[in-house]
């Protein structure tokens, strides 16, 4: 159809002989309709194709080895049931042309492309109470003679059923987009209020001349203005404008993933950028000291802080603006980051680079992009460590994936250095070695940096002496990573001589890089 540089557009005509993991499709518009894409590939093939899609990308962008990748990229999580996952749709009103020359009312969706509609009754990606109110609505719209709007002309009045489920809860919103007031307020609501769940009924105006869905004005007809859904143990009062993932079965799977990369002990500083209504910031806050978020859009900013305030959950900050403006090169533990399609931008990757913070928690719905971004941070300091896709969009091309970084360029857990005083030069020291030489013999020797606090530590827990020389952390409040409870210096580690220089005399230091 359409020929590019290095690739070309072509179209199905035939199918000779069948794949193997060919499926016919169980929605009957699935080809016409722009959603699906993969509705006829079966589920474990769509995984396959979807974990493929990340390995690649992470090769040939990221520029990761494949040994490495073998190692650190985990199997990608699927769905038991990949239908009927989303929580929110949102379905165009319009009039559909019959069979036998006339038109009728319908809903559903574009084709793929186009703004031509679709009749669907029951997409089979959402709940399966759609079905029921999209009927009920279309017999209230033509009994109160409530005409759809037509995008062409800017005439009629209902332009989009809005639903939204909270799976959680089962509590269910209807909000009509309609661009003038209605007929028969009283009759929408009693046509819909006895739908089991049935928990928030409005309207919803946008009178522009735009694609955009919703418009600034909603108005509550009856029961709640918010459903209440959750997502772990963090309650979320969800609006028909907020944001919320649509897929919240995978996107608990998908925070867990970060929550177990972050590695939280309950005393880290976090800061979670591009964190939209604070989804991932409230589900780490539990299990940290501070949680910073930064996001662009105002109202997600005051959605986060309405969902920490719902939750009790105090030690969570939020700022609105850009991420590569607000985050501040203080001394973040953990930064998590689930940017837009585009990625993070050069400018917050370097800042993060200067900050160096232990772990970075990447999400991202552009394997490419992050691919990209992974490729520069993995260029100075870090090193990828685990890598898993998430299939939060069954049926179609999109995979989410959630990575770990950590500081360190070797996969162990710990770098043991040792040395003793005798392998150093001394003799330019009147009172033995100063902490800054043994830092800076580390780093020459072996390339690691190692605080000074590191070798204090070392020195205390093995019970060797300190020197006039000792330095401490310049305020009470600063902090320097340690050695660790999990990574106790045993005997075996004493005595262990894996490529390690031998070590003479007394005064044997031994100093462990956290990576
Ligand atoms: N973690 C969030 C969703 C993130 S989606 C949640 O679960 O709610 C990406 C978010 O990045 C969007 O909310 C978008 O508004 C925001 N965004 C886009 N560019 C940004 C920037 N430069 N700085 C901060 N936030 C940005």
């Amino acid at each position: 159809m359409k020929m590019k540089k290095t690739y070309g557009y072509a179209k199905l005509e035939e199918i000779i002989e069948p794949s193997s993991d060919r499926v016919a499709a169980p929605c009957p518009v699935a080809r016409q309709c722009g959603g699906c894409t993969l509705q006829e590939m079966s589920y474990p093939a769509q995984l396959r194709f979807k974990e493929n899609i990340v390995r690649n990308d992470l090769r040939r962008i990221g520029g990761f080895k494949e040994e490495l990748l073998r190692e650190v990229l985990e199997p990608i999580v699927g769905m038991d049931e990949p239908f009927r996952y989303r929580n929110k749709m949102q379905f165009p009103v319009g009039y559909v042309k019959a069979q036998n020359g006339g038109e009728y009312l319908a809903a559903g969706f574009y084709a793929a492309r186009t703004h031509s509609l679709i009749p669907i009754t029951d997409c089979l990606l959402g709940a399966e109470e759609n079905r029921e109110i999209i009927s009920r609505l279309l017999v209230w719209m033509e009994q109160e003679e409530n005409r759809p709007y037509d995008e062409e002309s800017g005439l009629g009045c209902i332009r989009h059923i809005l639903i939204r489920k909270g799976f959680h809860t089962g509590e269910i919103l209807v909000c009509l987009v309609v661009s003038e007031p209605i007929h028969g307020g009283e009759a929408l609501r009693d046509a819909l209020f006895d739908i089991p769940g049935m928990t928030s009924v409005s309207l919803n105006f946008n009178s522009e001349r735009t694609n955009v869905i919703l418009g600034e004005k909603t108005v509550t007809l009856w029961g709640k203005p918010t459903i209440t859904d959750s997502i772990g143990d963090v309650r979320f009062e969800i609006s028909p404008q907020s944001f919320f993932q649509v897929n919240p079965v995978q996107t608990e799977k998908l925070y867990g993933k970060a929550l177990a990369f972050a590695a939280l002990t309950g005393k880290e500083t976090v800061w979670d950028l591009y964190c939209g209504i604070g989804t991932i910031s409230l589900f780490l806050a539990r299990r940290s000291a501070k949680v910073y978020g930064v996001e662009v859009v105002p109202q997600a900013i005051r959605d986060a802080k309405r969902n920490a305030a719902v939750n009790g959950i105090e030690n969570a900050e939020f700022f609105v603006g850009k991420a590569e403006e607000k985050f501040l090169p203080g001394e973040p533990d953990v930064v998590v980051l689930d940017p837009p399609r585009k990625g993070c931008d050069a400018k917050l990757l370097r800042r993060i680079l200067e900050t160096q913070p232990d772990r970075i928690v990447d999400v991202s719905c552009d394997p490419a992009t992050l691919s990209r971004d992974l490729k520069l941070l993995c260029e100075e300091h870090y090193a990828l460590r685990r890598a898993v896709p998430v299939d939060m969009f069954p049926e179609t091309r999109h995979v989410e994936t959630v990575v770990c970084l950590s500081k360190g360029d070797v996969k162990s857990k710990k770098i043991r250095v040792e040395f003793s005083l005798e392998d150093m030069d001394t003799d330019g020291f009147k009172k033995g070695a100063t902490y800054n030489a043994i830092r800076d013999w580390i780093k020459e020797k072996y390339g690691y940096r190692v605080t000074n606090l590191n070798i204090a530590q070392v020195k205390q827990k093995h019970g060797i002496i300190e020197r006039e020389n000792y330095n401490k952390p310049k305020s009470p409040e600063s902090k320097q990573s340690g050695c660790t409870s999990e990574s106790p210096i045993s005997e075996a580690d004493l005595n262990a001589t894996n490529d390690m220089p031998p070590t003479k005399g007394r005064g044997r230091y031994i100093c462990e890089e956290k990576i």
